[in-house]
């Protein structure tokens, strides 16, 4: 009785749940894998580019919904190499680019 008797006449309503259920969810699992795989890209390319607390870029991205966080990342980065471009100094004690003479912001040592 109850859900037993009901079962069997579901058909093809039963299929269209399963669905309504499993697209979303492959969905999501997609979008998350490609923030996953944004988060760790954008951790990597920070570290290799001298860009400011990469954890703290890669951590944007990771919340900020793909791909608009990744945008923000790629527009600062191409501004900051233009940065490093004119200014075209580098920390002699821990190589992060600094702007002109001063003390560098990574590791508080004069340039
Ligand atoms: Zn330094």
């Amino acid at each position: 009785m109850g859900f037993d008797t009901y079962a069997p006449s579901t058909g093809d309503f039963g299929t269209a749940w399963l669905l309504a259920i499993i697209v979303p969810l492959i969905f999501a699992l997609v979008l998350g894998i490609v923030q996953i795989i944004v988060t760790v890209w954008v951790y990597k390319n920070a570290k290799k580019n001298n860009i400011d607390s990469p954890g703290l870029w890669a951590l944007l991205c990771f919340f900020i919904p793909f791909p608009i966080g990744l945008i923000i990342y790629i527009v600062v980065r191409n501004g900051k190499k233009k940065e490093v471009v004119s200014g075209g100094k580098f920390c002699p004690t821990c190589g992060t680019a600094v702007n002109g003479p001063g003390f560098c912001p990574s590791c508080g040592g004069k340039v």
